[in-house]
This record gives C-alpha cells, sequence and structure tokens, in this order.
C-alpha cells in the first residue's frame, strides 16, 4: 500500500483537479456562479479534510492520529473496533460517510461526559449535549446541497485512498502473472484476482489489500 506521504500528496493532486471540473460541470449545467463556487469549494474542501485527516488509514497509521493532536484519543475505539484493512475502514462509500458519523457521535459523547463529570464535582454546567445534536442535524436537514456536497467530498477523499491501495495491490498481482513463470505460484496468484478486491465492496470479505 501507498505510504502516508503519497496518500496525502494523492488527495492534494486529485483535489487540484477536480476544482475546475467540478467548477465547469456545475455551470454547465446552468447552476449560478456563487452556488456554483460555493459546492465546488465545499466538496473539494471535503475530499481534503477525509484524506488528510479522516483517512482510512485511521484504523491504524499513528502518523495519522497524531494530526488530531489533543483528540487522538476519540479515534482509538475506532482503532480497536474496525478491522484493519478491511472493508469498513477502506470500502468505497460507506467508511468515510461512517467515519464522519462516528466522529460526530464522539464529540456528543464528550460533550455529555464532560457536562457528567463537572456535575460529579458539583459544578453542574448546563445540558448542551442534545441541543448541540439536534441543532447540527436540523442544519443539515435544512442545507441539503450543502450536506451533498459535503458527503460527496468525503467519499471522493475516501475513495482516492482506497483505489490507491487497491491498484499497487493489483499491480503486485499483474507483476506476478506477467513474470513468474507458469505454475504454482501464478495459478495461486491468479485464483486470488476475483477476491482481491472485494474489500472495497464487501462488508463481509475477510479479504484485505497486501502490506508492503
Ligand atoms: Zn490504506
Amino acid at each position: 500500500m501507498p505510504n502516508t506521504p503519497t496518500h496525502d500528496f494523492l488527495t492534494i493532486a486529485t483535489s487540484l483537479l477536480m476544482t475546475p471540473s467540478i467548477y465547469s460541470i456545475l455551470r454547465t449545467a446552468e447552476i449560478v456562479q456563487s452556488s456554483a463556487v460555493i459546492v465546488t469549494t465545499v466538496i473539494v474542501l471535503a475530499h481534503n479534510i477525509s484524506g488528510l485527516l479522516f483517512s482510512p488509514d485511521l484504523d491504524l497509521d499513528s502518523r495519522i492520529h497524531k494530526r488530531w493532536g489533543i483528540l487522538l484519543f476519540i479515534w482509538k475505539p475506532y482503532k480497536w473496533c474496525i478491522p484493519h484493512r478491511h472493508f469498513w475502514s477502506h470500502g468505497l462509500i460507506l467508511p468515510p460517510i461512517l467515519r464522519l458519523g462516528y466522529f460526530f457521535g464522539m464529540m456528543i459523547l464528550l460533550i455529555f461526559a464532560t457536562e457528567v463529570i463537572a456535575r460529579i464535582f458539583g459544578f453542574p454546567l448546563p445540558e448542551i449535549h442534545q441541543s448541540f445534536a439536534k441543532n447540527i442535524i436540523d442544519w443539515f436537514v435544512t442545507h441539503p446541497i450543502i450536506t451533498i456536497s459535503m458527503a460527496l467530498g468525503f467519499i471522493t477523499g475516501g475513495a482516492v485512498h482506497s483505489i490507491a491501495d487497491w491498484v499497487v495491490t493489483g499491480g503486485k498481482y499483474l507483476w506476478r502473472v506477467l513474470f513468474v513463470p507458469p505454475g504454482q505460484s501464478a495459478r495461486v496468484a491468479r485464483k486470488s484476482v476475483p477476491s482481491s478486491i472485494m474489500w472495497l465492496f464487501n462488508p463481509f470479505s475477510h479479504v484485505h489489500p497486501d502490506h508492503f
């Protein structure tokens, strides 16, 4: 699999390529200029945040964890629960949205825990965790275009990472097929093809990309 700097480069490079493409598509669809700028900005920002901060490698890579600073601990349960290099971290569509939902849930939990601890020590704080959650959900519901744009950016940011892992894994397979003489190892390599990409699509797959 590509290392973290390679994934970072791919995230930023694809976002630079996406920016004019998305804007042109929106303008071709006769979306007014100001809306096209906003939607493009949200998608590209979400794409970068997804790739650089909400990376699929949060299931393992400490370099990504370090970017969260003092909030690093919120990803520990994710790392413990999500199988390493599996659909639930590296799949194409659901996992980036799952990470966003997980982050949102952890923020609510953090506010709730702060309220409880403050109460135990005799400093009752106003209970804001419910209104915080409701306000955020209401905001997303009343801004559907921004919500969809954000979700799209999160999906593309995660997909660039997962596809890069897939290409490297597939490249290794291709090398074996092309350069390993016909025989046992080549047959094994060919057999592994149908399952080698299943972790991108199948939540129940036990197959994961190769490690380098
Ligand atoms: Zn990865």
